[in-house]
């Protein structure tokens, strides 16, 4: 499997639910389990800890996803502990406005977002040899050519795995910003497709392929005690900015996390517009800096940080004085409807599956779609997994 965000380790533990005992293994480009839904950590400070993407899920409809009763029994989730509220264009405070992130009901992976993936996982690792590889990006994808397996490489062209299924729960790896990101002259599932020539795999990646998504370009605060006095006693904790305010401030909402030791995370989310204008700005802490190798521009870093900072404080009044500050540039944070059609996230013939919040359907582009898209693929793979075809 590709990919241990919220979608990945859902197929791994929704499998096992089901009675699979095989082996699984997720690779997984970022440090540990999460993706959107990650926790960013410090390797300096252990009470550092900041949903730095997703900072709740909600969901929407019943029947609920069947893997929520066990992580809410394991302790990996628990409801959603804080107020929400709106800021409009006037900078006054309102009630919550309903949009698809807060309908329904609201939850938190405990004691952090990344609990969510982490529960997965164990709920994985409990009935069948389940290997996480973090820190490992999959570079190429080669279909064997009696069609029973995948090759698949890393970044040095090293081959990394052989596997009977593939499947692919991020749609890097078949879509063309991955020629932008990496400068890669290829998109590596299209390759594959063209090498196997299957229809509904190639029907597939050219779906996946013409997924449009929005970026969000997140400031992250870390405040010490004595700056956190005045943000502390706000009565929200994730903060929506209407239409007007978000045109006015750059900023879509802003979430209010408790760290250990009385510091405070301020997660300021922005708006589409100012994400999109800001593009090639990554943040020099962030992972596609980090493990892509993506150049750093400090100057533009500083400037982007600056007009969220500032923003932040003309739209709240509150002061971010002696605040650590970082950037979190998320290139494809929310896919953009139609997305792929549910039918083509499985392609027997050519051994490979899709899920993910880019399948269409209940949740999409948020954490319930990924999560029921895992569900509805592990459903329609189980039979093929077990009769061996
Ligand atoms: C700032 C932000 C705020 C959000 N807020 C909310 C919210 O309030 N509510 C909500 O429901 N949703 C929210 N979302 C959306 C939510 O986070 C996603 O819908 C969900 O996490 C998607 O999970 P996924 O598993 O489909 O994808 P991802 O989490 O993106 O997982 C895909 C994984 O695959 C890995 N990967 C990709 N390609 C490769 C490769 N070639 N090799 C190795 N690994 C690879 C990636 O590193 C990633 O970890 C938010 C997202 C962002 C960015």
């Amino acid at each position: 499997m590709i990919g241990a965000g919220t979608a990945g380790c859902a197929l791994a533990a929704a499998l096992r639910l089901r009675g699979w005992s095989g082996s699984i293994t997720l690779l997984e480009i970022g440090r540990g389990p999460g993706g959107r839904t990650a926790t960013r950590r410090s390797r300096r400070d252990p009470n550092f800890a900041l949903n730095h993407g997703a900072p709740l899920f909600n969901i929407s409809t019943s029947p609920e996803p069947r893997l929520l009763e066990p992580l809410r029994q394991g302790g990996w989730i628990a409801p959603f502990n804080g107020a929400l509220a709106s800021l409009d264009g006037e900078g006054r405070l309102g009630t919550a406005q309903p949009d698809p992130l807060s309908s329904g009901a609201l939850w938190q992976g405990s004691p952090q977002m990344d609990g969510l993936c982490r529960g997965l996982l164990a709920l994985a690792q409990q009935h069948g040899p389940t290997t996480l590889q973090s820190g490992t990006l999959v570079r190429a994808l080669e279909p064997r050519s009696d069609g029973r397996c995948w090759q698949l490489y890393g970044s040095e062209g090293q081959p990394l795995l052989e596997c009977s299924w593939l499947v692919l729960s991020g749609t890097l790896l078949a879509h063309p910003r991955c020629q932008t990101v990496f400068g890669w002259p290829e998109v590596p599932l299209q390759q594959a497709a063209t090498q196997l020539g299957e229809q509904q795999l190639c029907t597939a990646a050219t779906a996946l392929s013409q997924i449009e998504s929005t970026a969000s370009s997140n400031l992250l605060l870390n405040l010490g005690e004595p700056a956190a006095a005045a943000w502390r006693q706000q009565l929200w904790r994730l903060l929506q900015f209407t239409a007007a305010a978000q045109e006015r401030w750059g900023i879509r909402r802003v979430s209010l996390q408790p760290m250990a030791s009385g510091r405070w995370g301020v997660v300021v989310e922005s708006s589409a517009a100012f994400a999109e204008r800001h593009l090639q700005v990554y943040g020099s802490r962030s992972s596609a800096a980090q493990v892509l190798g993506a150049a750093p521009a400090p100057e533009a870093e500083a400037q982007v940080i600056k007009a969220l900072d500032r923003n932040l404080q003309l739209a709240l009044g509150l002061s971010t004085a002696g605040a650590d500050r970082q950037l979190m540039r998320w290139g494809a944070a929310f896919p953009q409807p139609p997305g792929l059609p549910p039918e083509l996230s499985l392609c027997p013939d050519s051994r490979i599956g899709f899920c993910g919040d880019a399948i269409a359907g209940l949740g999409f582009g948020r954490v319930e779609g990924a999560l029921r898209s895992a569900e509805a693929l592990a459903e329609r793979l189980l039979p093929l997994l077990r009769s061996g075809a």
